[in-house]
């Protein structure tokens, strides 16, 4: 059976085309500049990375573009042979603990779930009313990223703040990353080869969370209302204290909206960095002896440990720490970082082993009591297999 994986921002189009249950991908790829000049995509089909400029206005423009590729590169017969196309979201609230079939429901609720993911739910919706256009024969499925984190006791959600902020505004911890945490932590249990397990998923890449995960079933998590708590980020703050904003909005006559794009996208590593939001660019700058670039790491690691330790408290014990994501993959030095901080846990890093990127593989030594891994995340495989269920 045929399963779509799609993820759809508000000018962008990521798909990846399964043979279920085999996991085999057929086609990917992604829609670049939707309803701005310039749009393009690339595809890789049969071994081959293909990049074409066309315009695409809108996402209806995006589907019919990858009906176009699947017909002429021969990947379906028909397009009713597609029988499911899952649709991520970032914000399901406290509705949704599960993937879905779309209904009016569903959708009108992701609508009304907007205010807290602007960015976010309102590209899916219109990503999903495209889809059901072009393919009105397949079921239409989301995956939400909040939902692994839906598992979460009351006094992990819920903020000392007005407990009418939580009742009238929705105020809470939902997390996000979601169905990376619980792809990561699945694949965890599998390599431990049991399921009552205690984990901590670390997702760092340019947005970043950790999560603490129980028996599969996530119990606490760094990210916040919205993306922006807990780690320090590409360009998030990410935990800092609430009365600054106030504060600095007083002092500058900055606006909501203003100081919003402040702690969201000139912060974070880019900010204490003086230089980049991009980890390579910090490591470059580390080696070159940039003062800031040093600090910017120190800060960076010092926070993911801190939640570390926070989470191996709440457990009572870790069996793995999990890295995914473009840093937790890909960067030798932040892992050793984190790791080398962690010896009073009784994590032992082994060097030779940390050496990889990009492939799942175990970094720690041999006697290490909290063995250490690098579990390449894939979303789109969870948002095909939840569909595939579902259909
Ligand atoms: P993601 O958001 O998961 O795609 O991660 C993107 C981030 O991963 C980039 O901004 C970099 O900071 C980081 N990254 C990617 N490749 C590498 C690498 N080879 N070494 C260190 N960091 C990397």
């Amino acid at each position: 059976m045929k399963i779509l994986s799609v993820n759809a921002g508000s000018s962008s189009l990521k798909f990846q085309l399964y043979e279920m249950p085999e996991e085999k991908v057929l086609i990917s790829g992604l829609m670049e500049r939707i309803g701005i000049e310039n749009s393009f995509y690339t595809i890789k089909v049969n071994g081959e990375k293909i990049k074409k400029e066309v315009s695409l206005n809108n996402h209806e423009d995006a589907f019919k573009a990858l009906v176009k590729e699947l017909e002429e590169n021969n990947v379906v017969d028909s397009l009713d042979d597609i029988k499911g196309i899952g649709h991520r979201v970032v914000q399901g609230g406290d509705y949704f603990d599960k993937s879905v079939v779309i209904d009016d429901e569903v959708l009108s609720k992701i609508t009304e779930l907007s205010s807290l993911a602007p960015l976010h739910n309102p590209a899916a919706v219109i990503g999903i009313k495209a889809a059901e256009e072009v393919f009105p024969n397949a079921v239409q499925t989301v995956v939400f990223d909040t939902a692994f984190h839906q598992t979460m006791p009351k006094e992990n959600y819920l903020y000392a703040l007005p407990y009418s902020w939580y009742t009238d505004y929705k105020v809470r911890r939902y997390g996000a990353h979601g169905t990376s945490h619980k792809y990561v932590a699945q694949r965890a249990n599998e390599i431990l080869g049991r399921t009552d397990t205690k984990l901590i998923t670390c997702h760092i890449g340019n947005g970043a969370s950790v999560s603490a995960v129980v028996n599969g079933k996530c119990v606490n998590t760094s990210m916040g209302l919205t993306p922006n708590a807990g780690l320090i980020m590409g360009t998030r703050c990410g935990d800092i204290d609430a009365s600054i904003i106030p504060y600095v909005m007083e002092k500058t006559k900055m606006t909501p909206k203003q100081i919003d794009e402040v702690i969201n996208k000139q912060s974070g590593l880019l900010a204490l960095s003086k230089k980049s939001s991009d980890s390579r660019d910090i490591e470059e700058g580390i080696s070159n002896g940039d003062e800031n670039c040093i600090l910017a790491q120190k800060m960076y690691v010092r926070r993911i440990v801190d939640y570390i330790a926070k989470y191996y408290v709440e457990m009572k014990g870790c069996d793995a720490i999990c890295f995914t994501a473009g840093i937790g993959e890909k960067s030798v030095d932040t892992r050793r970082d984190i790791m080398k901080e962690l010896e009073v846990l009784g994590v032992k890093l082994d060097a030779q082993k940390n050496n990889v990127r990009g492939k799942e593989a175990l970094v720690s030594a041999d006697d290490s009591k909290i063995a250490c891994y690098v579990i390449p995340t894939d979303e789109e495989l969870m948002i095909a297999r939840d569909t595939y269920k579902l259909v």
